[in-house]
């Protein structure tokens, strides 16, 4: 089971990993968008650390701790990435409403309901050249039976969202800024889908 204290764990660890890859988020955002995914993390999951101490003693349950986080998320990003991955943290603990921990299976069920959050807010499809791309391949591996053992399955969760991510490089976009760009996108890789790997990577570092 994951408790309360694991996921805090993990919204802790997110600021030092923004910090970390945050150069190379920007980069790819000035190849096909405006230059500010690495900054738009970087101030969301600042203001999450500086409250963290008090959303820990203030939510009941992992619910809520997701919700605030993705309340956060969303009233402080100026960028896409805000809403989307803040309708992702707050719906991710939709149907977790009252439990201070979780199986790893009902966490399975809580990122599989952030991506449809992601899905239904920005209605990208895989192949579109976004987060989608990554989050899409990663579901598809969350809903499959095997294997077994947690730490194995998120190893290949977060494996195909890296394999997502990389599919976009040959795309052209169909959704977010990179659209303008037509077909001098090709060649790049989203910036939202590499962070989106990422992000689940956090969440796998803290489960070894
Ligand atoms: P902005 O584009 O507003 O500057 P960011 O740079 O923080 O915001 O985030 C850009 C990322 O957001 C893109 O790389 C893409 O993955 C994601 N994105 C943009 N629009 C959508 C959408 N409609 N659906 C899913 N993801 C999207
Ligand atoms: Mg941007
Ligand atoms: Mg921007």
């Amino acid at each position: 089971v994951l408790d309360r204290a694991y996921f805090v764990n993990v919204f802790r660890e997110m600021l030092p990993f923004v910090d970390e890859q945050s150069e190379h988020l920007q980069k790819l955002d000035s190849e096909i968008g405006d230059g500010d995914h690495g900054i738009n993390l970087t101030i969301g999951f600042r203001e999450v650390t500086k409250q963290l101490d008090t959303i820990k003693e203030e939510a009941e349950d992992i619910s809520s701790l997701f919700k605030k986080v993705g309340m956060i998320l969303l009233g402080k990003v100026g960028g896409s990435s805000g809403p989307l991955y803040g309708s992702f943290f707050m719906k991710a603990g939709k149907d977790v409403t009252g439990k201070e921990e979780v199986t790893f299976d009902e966490f399975c069920g809580m990122l599989i309901n952030g991506v449809e959050a992601i899905q239904h807010r920005g209605k990208a499809e895989i192949g579109d050249k976004t987060m989608i791309d990554a989050f899409q391949r990663g579901v598809d591996v969350l809903k499959q039976d095997t294997p077994e053992d947690p730490v194995e399955k998120f190893t290949m969760f977060v494996e195909a969202m890296q394999e997502g991510a990389d599919s976009t490089v040959p795309l052209v976009a169909n959704k977010g800024r990179a659209m303008r760009l037509g077909e001098r996108a090709i060649g790049h890789k989203d910036p939202g889908a590499e962070s989106a790997w990422m992000m689940m990577e956090v969440f796998l570092k803290q489960l070894k």
